[in-house]
């Protein structure tokens, strides 16, 4: 009978003594004279194999290619010095596809080799332990965001990625051929989610986004994704409490769930407060600003090392400040805001106009044409609560929580300025 395969993870008290076989990736080979080690990586770890003088693997283990796909049969064997607690003595080794010479290395220390090169072998890169880690803690990330708002009574909407006109006035778009049309690829959910929030309340959605702009930061790709609520009847102060809800849900669940993907990281993750401040309180706060200006990464910067381990949302912006489809509160300033989180914008949202007069008066009083915004306009006459929300990248959340301070580095295949393959 064909022998079943054990997960690395699974090798534990019960396999002492018994033949198991694995199957993976050759991390590292140890060829001393009187013995041969091979480190042996699957998805769920890594364990020590051991080659013992006088067997038929004894040759053979120290001439096979590092990260080589291999099955080994072999002894669960207590060892108080490997790092599993465990290792195992090798019976019978084949090699399944033999790796040629990497162009970098998949160990810990390659993570000094300069992130461009890095990511064109991102394939490889990814097979290091820190870098799993960043990818696991993704995954939870988006996890738990869904899990939140589906328990929450939301439900997972998917907008177009390809739109016909911006959302918020045509600079930053990709221009795309469609068919004997002009289209774009989309910024943001916004306009569908609105219009799904006004028939069905509570949505979500997680979708990548294109942004055409031109500039070459660490905070910005020209592809990211997108968290996205919009919930009917909330005002601004509903929806930056779900953000508060969502993100400290969301921490606990990788403090939780990725305690080993941590330690690899070497981070210490507190599950974060939250402050609600208003725009002029946070300018007083900052030298240097003053009224009406916009936040530079500087500014982030320096109010979130006021407030360590805390998400600062700051609300009431001049209406200068926010697009035309932002409600305003008064006069002065709108139902809008943005969310810092280590030293970062992470999001923005708010209520948005649901009322057509309105959001003609906006547009015209930011120079740009109702009549080109009609379809947008018109959803809102039939019916419209009054509904807000927000977009949170997934990938500026990933760096806030992993202490990444390129964003590249928490985006698996990032498209930039420069960077259009893998
Ligand atoms: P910033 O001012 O930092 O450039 P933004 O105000 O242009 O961001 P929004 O339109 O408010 O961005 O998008 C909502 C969220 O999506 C942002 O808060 C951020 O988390 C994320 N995001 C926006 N643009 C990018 C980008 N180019 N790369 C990565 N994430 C982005
Ligand atoms: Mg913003």
């Amino acid at each position: 009978m064909k022998m079943q395969r054990t997960y690395i993870k699974d090798i534990d008290e019960k396999k002492d003594g018994k033949e198991v076989l694995l199957k993976g990736w050759v991390q590292d080979i140890r060829d001393l004279s009187s013995v041969k080690f091979l480190l042996l990586r699957d998805y769920s770890g890594v364990v020590q194999a051991v080659a013992k003088p006088k067997t038929k693997v004894f040759d053979i283990v120290p001439k096979i290619s590092i990260e080589s796909i291999v099955e080994i049969k072999g002894k669960v064997k207590k060892n108080k010095e490997a790092r599993k607690g465990y290792e195992i003595i090798i019976d019978d080794l084949k090699v399944l596809n033999e790796a040629e010479t990497l162009p970098i290395t998949v160990l810990e220390k390659g993570i000094n080799i300069g992130l461009s090169k890095r990511l064109d072998y991102r394939f490889l890169d990814m097979r290091k332990e820190k870098v799993r880690a960043v990818f696991r803690i993704q995954s939870e990330i988006i996890n738990a965001f869904r899990e939140f708002f589906t328990k929450n009574d939301f439900i997972e909407i998917q907008a177009p990625g390809i739109i016909s006109t911006a959302t918020e006035g045509g600079t930053d778009l990709f221009p795309v051929k469609y068919f004997e049309k002009n289209a774009y690829l989309a910024q943001s959910p916004q306009l569908y989610k609105q219009m799904a929030a006004i028939s069905l309340e509570r949505v979500f959605s997680t979708m990548p986004v294109w942004r055409a702009e031109k500039h070459n930061t660490v905070r910005h790709l020209n592809e990211s994704r997108q968290m996205d609520i919009e919930v009917a009847f909330a005002d601004e102060m509903e929806i930056m409490k779900w953000m508060e809800k969502v993100i400290q849900f969301i921490v606990k669940k990788v403090i939780e769930n990725c305690k080993d993907e941590l330690k690899a990281l070497n981070i210490n993750l507190k599950v974060p407060k939250a402050l609600y401040i208003t725009y002029e309180e946070a300018v007083k706060k900052l030298k240097g600003m003053k009224y009406g200006d916009d936040f530079e990464n500087e500014h982030e910067k320096k109010l979130c090392e006021m407030y360590p381990d805390t998400i600062i949302f700051i609300h009431e912006w001049p209406r200068s400040l926010k697009p035309f489809y932002i409600m305003p509160k008064d006069d002065k300033v709108t139902r809008g805001f943005d969310a810092l989180y280590e030293g970062m914008e992470i999001s923005s949202g708010g209520q948005r106009v649901h009322i057509p007069k309105i959001l003609e008066e906006q547009l015209k009083k930011q120079g740009l044409n109702p009549k080109d915004f009609e379809y947008y306009i018109s959803a809102f006459k039939y019916g419209a609560p009054k509904h807000s929300g927000w977009g949170l990248g997934l990938e500026r959340l990933t760096m806030c929580l992993c202490g990444l301070d390129n964003i590249r580095e928490a985006c698996m295949f990032p498209r930039d300025r420069d960077r259009l393959v893998p």
